[in-house]
């Protein structure tokens, strides 16, 4: 039986050691939540919906406890983990809700004696993979509406976050989803991944994580046609324009990069300022940036916590190494801070000016607290750079113009748009990307569609 340990990035403790299910245990599982399919589909929505809420309700009782262990496995700040138990929780309430307005419809024939009937139906068990950057609302974003739709569901969380999901899928049970309907597999995705793929009972991929992983998993869902859905990489631009609020723009792209030590999907990756303005939109976010603190995030003043792990810092270093290289000036920030006995790694909130499109940084997603400043002449040379990446999951942008505001909102190639908004999320919006970002969407009533089948009945010979 072999079992991996679970670490507190901040301090390097360890807080749990997990035992890795077999792949005759995630096998039993599959089997299991098939069987738990047929009863739980049957049951009435407004049964489902109310089980739904509990679960809602119980996360609402413990949130504390759940932050706690969000901060512990994760590094992100306490104040952070307690807004995203409170985001996570806000899909099972939006969901326990959606569950009673599953609709079909009727359709008008072309022949007077025939009916024809749109059943939706849920598609059956769903495994979700999940990442460690939002343990918690990357795991309800997916459970919400698969419950909701009738669906039954295995989670395979990240395996530096697992005791999240563990707590979460605890107290679902203790809502009242049966055991069978919801279930949780631990160990390496890449051993797991395939055992959910291979699997014929299993009907829906929905994934979040990184864009070759999700390639990877779309690649082998085709074999047994299964349903997919891909919330992948991003490499969000922010764009300034001239007549930005400039202290509005620094603050909100304070909150878009440093938010959980810049380990979001969604969080600027660069940011374009008009040459007009660079210099007092850069001072003023140095300014900012200079009073945020690292730390361990269980202490109440610490804004940005460790990166997840050596990987991860390895990468923001190179990144910020190769941008001073080719010519960028560090601003503030630019060291890490490493104990390699603890196996803790933080790097400083760093933002660099005269970023340009050869640095590794304008390219690949950084996932750390290092931000890039490029200027432009016009807003069509901004859009230009903005949707040069096959990425499209979220853009930012700043401006009181409405005409200015309405282009960005056509030309920009990104399923979720920030306009004077850093913070765009919300349970009852649909949240994807486009391009290489992803595939389907969470959140809102469009969030429900993806655990759901289309049926349609053809009824003939009817009396006219
Ligand atoms: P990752 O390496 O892709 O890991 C995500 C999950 O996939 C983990 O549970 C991981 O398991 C699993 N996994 C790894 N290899 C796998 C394989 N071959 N088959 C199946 N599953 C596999 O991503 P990450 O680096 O941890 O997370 C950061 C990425 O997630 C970033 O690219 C970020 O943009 C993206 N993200 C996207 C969104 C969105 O909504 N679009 C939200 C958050 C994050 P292990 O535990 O073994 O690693
Ligand atoms: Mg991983």
């Amino acid at each position: 039986m072999s079992t991996f340990n679970v670490k507190n990035p901040a301090t390097g403790k360890v807080l749990a050691e997990i035992q890795e299910s077999t792949k005759e245990e995630v096998e039993a599982i599959i089997e299991d939540v098939h069987q738990g399919f047929s009863e739980w589909k049957s049951r009435d929505a407004h049964d489902r919906a109310a089980i739904i809420k509990k679960w809602h309700d119980l996360i609402e009782e413990n949130k504390n406890e759940l932050a706690e262990i969000i901060t512990k496995e994760s590094g992100k700040p306490l104040k952070e983990a307690l807004g995203e138990v409170n985001y996570a929780n806000s899909y099972i309430a939006w969901y326990a809700e959606e569950a009673k307005r599953i609709y079909g419809k009727t359709i008008p024939a072309s022949t007077p004696n025939k009916n024809i009937i749109i059943k939706k139906q849920p598609v059956g068990v769903v495994a979700g993979i999940t990442p460690w950057n939002f343990p918690a609302a990357m795991l309800t974003r997916k459970t919400a509406p698969a419950l909701a739709a009738g669906c039954t569901f295995v989670a395979k969380p990240a395996v530096e976050t697992p005791l999240t999901t563990i707590k979460l899928v605890e107290l679902a049970h203790e809502a009242g989803v049966p055991k069978n309907v919801l279930q949780y597999v631990n160990g390496s995705g890449s051993k797991i991944g395939p055992i959910f793929t291979e699997n014929k009972l299993v009907k829906k991929i929905t994934f979040t994580g990184s864009t070759p992983v999700g390639k990877n998993l779309i690649r082998e869902s085709a074999k047994t046609v299964k349903h997919v859905s891909m919330e992948l990489g991003g490499h969000a631009p922010i764009i300034v324009c001239e007549d930005a609020d400039i202290e509005a723009a620094a603050t909100q792209t304070l909150i878009s990069k440093f938010r959980n030590a810049g380990q979001t999907c969604i969080c600027a990756n660069r940011v374009f300022v008009h040459e007009s303005v660079v210099t007092a939109f850069a001072d003023k976010l140095k300014e900012k940036v200079s009073q945020l603190k690292i730390g361990n995030g269980l202490e109440e003043e610490t804004d940005i916590g460790p990166l997840i792990n050596k990987k991860g810092f390895d990468k923001v270093k190179a990144q910020c190494e190769n941008a001073a290289k080719l010519g960028a000036e560090i601003l503030v920030g630019g060291h890490g801070k490493v104990d390699e006995d603890k196996e803790t790694y933080f790097f400083e909130p760093t933002v660099l000016l005269n970023a340009t499109q050869e640095m590794d940084i304008m390219n690949d997603e950084t996932f750390g607290p290092l931000l890039p400043i490029q200027s432009f002449a016009n807003i069509d040379e901004a859009i230009s750079l903005a949707n040069s990446l096959p990425f499209g999951l979220a853009a930012y942008y700043f401006t009181n113009d409405y005409r200015t505001g309405l282009y960005l909102s056509d030309h920009l190639d990104f399923g979720v748009i920030g306009w004077n908004d850093g913070a765009p999320s919300a349970a009852y919006a649909p949240f994807g990307g486009l391009k290489e970002s992803g595939i389907g969407k969470e959140g809102g009533a469009e969030g429900m569609e993806p655990y759901l089948d289309t049926k349609y009945l053809s009824i003939g010979g009817l009396k006219v």
